[in-house]
C-alpha cells in the first residue's frame, strides 16, 4: 500500500518507542486495548490545563467551552458512523455499559415471561451476561446462534431461531476471540423480516471496518473509545431515535431530567435521557482526537493495511511447528488465535513477554467459545494500524523459541 506510511504512524505513538524487558516493545494485544497517539495524550493535558469544568450546566466560560468540545465529539461520532441525528449518539463509559443500557431498558419495556432473546455462540461475556440477567428477571429465554468448526455462525440455524416470541437479537460484528467477521448486514435484514430489532456489538469492528449505521439499518450499536486509540472510560451507544424514545431511562440523576418535583419527574430528551450524572468529560472530549486521528488516515486505508498484515501474519505463523489455529473463518479481521502443541498458552505468553512481545492468553472473556473448541484458552495476537511485518517476524521467531524451550 503505497500511501500508508506505517513508520510515520508509529512515530505518533510514544509508547511504541519503549522497551520491555530490554527488548523493543512489540504490542500485539490491541483487541484488549489500543495505544494512544500523541494527539490524544495532548488533548488530555489540554483539557485539564485549559478547559476543566462541568458540562451542560454552567453559564460561565469554561463550562461553555467544555460543553462545546464534548458536543463536538458527539457530532463527529455521528458522522463517523453516519447516524441520522446527533441525539442518537449516547455517550457511555464503554461497550459493556452500552449493552447493559439496552438489555435493561429494552428488557424493562418489551420483554416478558416466555419471550426470547437471540445472541450468538461467539459473544464476549458483556454481550451474554446482561441478557442472562434480564432473562432471569423476566423469565425469558436465551437462544444461541451456533457456530461451526471454523468459527463461523450458522446462518441457516439463525433463521430457524426466530419465533413469535423473539424480542431482540444481539450479536458481535467481529469476534474478539477468533477474529471472525459476521455477515451482519444479512443477519440484520433477517431479524427485520421478523420485526425484531438488532443490537450490534462493534467493540472489535469500529477501529477496523467502516460502519454506516443507516446502511446497515442497525437498531442499536455499541463500542468503546479505548479500542479505537481513544481514552478508557468512554464509549458509545447508538440507537435509532424511535427505538431510544420507546424505552425508559437507565439511571436517574442530574442531566437526564426535564423537571423534578417530589410528585413526579419528567425526563430529558435524547441524548441526555440516557446520560445521568457527570460524564467522563475528559475522555469524551479526547475521544474526538482519536476519531480525528482515524479520519486523517482513513478507515478504508486502515482496513486494507490491516488485511495485508493479517494475511502476512497468517502465512508466517503457519511455519511455527505444532501451531493449531482456533478460528479459521473465511472473513477475519485483525485477530489470530492459536495454540502450540504440547504447550500451555500461559507459558508461551510468559516467554513472549520476556522477549518484549505483548499477546493475550486465556479465554478472552469468551468462555463459551473456548468450551466449543474444548480448550481452556488460546494465545491471541491482535493487530492495529501501527503494527508491522517485522513485528510479525519477531512474534514468529519468539514462538519458535518458546516451542523449542517448552516442547
Ligand atoms: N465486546 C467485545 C467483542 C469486546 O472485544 C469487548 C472488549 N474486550 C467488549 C465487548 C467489552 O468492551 P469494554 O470492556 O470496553 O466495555
Amino acid at each position: 500500500l503505497k500511501d500508508f506510511d506505517v513508520s510515520k504512524i508509529r512515530a505518533d505513538f510514544p509508547i511504541l518507542k519503549r522497551e520491555v524487558n530490554g527488548k523493543p516493545l512489540v504490542y500485539l494485544d490491541n483487541g484488549a486495548t489500543t495505544q494512544k497517539p500523541q494527539s490524544v495524550i495532548d488533548a488530555i493535558t489540554h483539557y485539564y490545563s485549559d478547559m476543566n469544568s462541568n458540562v451542560h450546566r454552567g453559564v460561565h466560560y469554561l463550562s461553555q467551552i467544555s460543553t462545546d468540545a464534548f458536543e463536538v465529539t458527539r457530532r463527529n461520532i455521528q458522522s463517523f458512523i453516519n447516524a441520522k441525528h446527533e441525539h442518537e449518539v449516547i455517550i457511555t463509559t464503554g461497550t459493556t455499559h452500552s449493552i447493559n443500557i439496552i438489555a435493561t431498558c429494552f428488557g424493562k419495556a418489551n420483554i416478558g415471561s416466555g419471550d426470547e432473546i437471540i445472541i450468538s455462540a461467539m459473544e464476549h461475556h458483556s454481550n451474554i451476561v446482561p441478557w442472562q440477567m434480564i432473562c432471569e428477571e423476566k423469565g425469558a429465554i436465551l437462544k444461541v446462534i451456533p457456530m461451526n468448526e471454523q468459527g463461523e455462525l450458522d446462518i441457516e440455524a439463525y433463521k430457524g431461531l426466530f419465533s413469535e416470541k423473539t424480542k431482540i437479537a444481539s450479536f458481535t460484528y467481529v469476534s474478539n476471540s477468533l477474529g471472525t467477521i459476521n455477515p451482519i448486514k444479512e443477519m440484520i435484514a433477517i431479524a427485520h423480516e421478523h420485526h425484531v430489532p438488532v443490537l450490534l456489538d462493534a467493540a472489535q469492528a469500529i477501529q477496523h471496518i467502516k460502519i454506516d449505521v443507516q446502511d446497515l439499518d442497525v437498531d442499536f450499536l455499541a463500542f468503546s473509545g479505548h479500542k479505537m486509540y481513544g481514552p478508557t472510560g468512554i464509549g458509545v451507544l447508538y440507537g435509532k431515535e424511535d427505538a431510544l424514545n420507546a424505552i425508559p431511562p437507565y439511571q436517574g440523576g442530574g442531566d437526564m431530567i426535564k423537571e423534578v418535583t417530589f410528585e413526579k419527574t419528567t425526563y430529558n430528551e435524547l441524548p441526555f435521557k440516557f446520560e445521568a450524572g457527570t460524564p467522563n468529560i475528559e475522555a469524551g472530549i479526547c475521544l474526538n482526537a482519536a476519531i480525528e486521528y482515524i479520519n486523517a488516515i482513513g478507515i478504508d486505508e486502515i482496513a486494507s493495511y490491516e488485511e495485508e498484515l493479517l494475511t502476512y501474519a497468517q502465512e508466517q505463523l503457519e511455519t511455527v511447528p505444532g501451531i493449531r489455529f482456533i478460528g479459521t473463518a473465511a472473513h477475519k479481521s485483525s485477530v489470530i488465535s492459536f495454540l502450540i502443541d504440547g504447550t500451555h498458552p500461559y507459558d508461551v505468553g510468559v516467554i513472549l513477554d520476556k522477549l518484549g512481545i505483548a499477546v493475550r492468553t486465556g479465554h478472552h472473556c469468551a468462555q463459551p467459545v473456548m468450551n466449543k473448541f474444548g480448550i481452556p484458552g488460546t494465545i491471541r495476537a491482535s493487530f492495529a494500524l501501527y503494527n508491522t511485518k517485522q513485528e510479525v517476524d519477531t512474534l514468529v521467531a519468539g514462538l519458535k523459541r518458546a516451542a523449542n524451550m517448552l516442547v
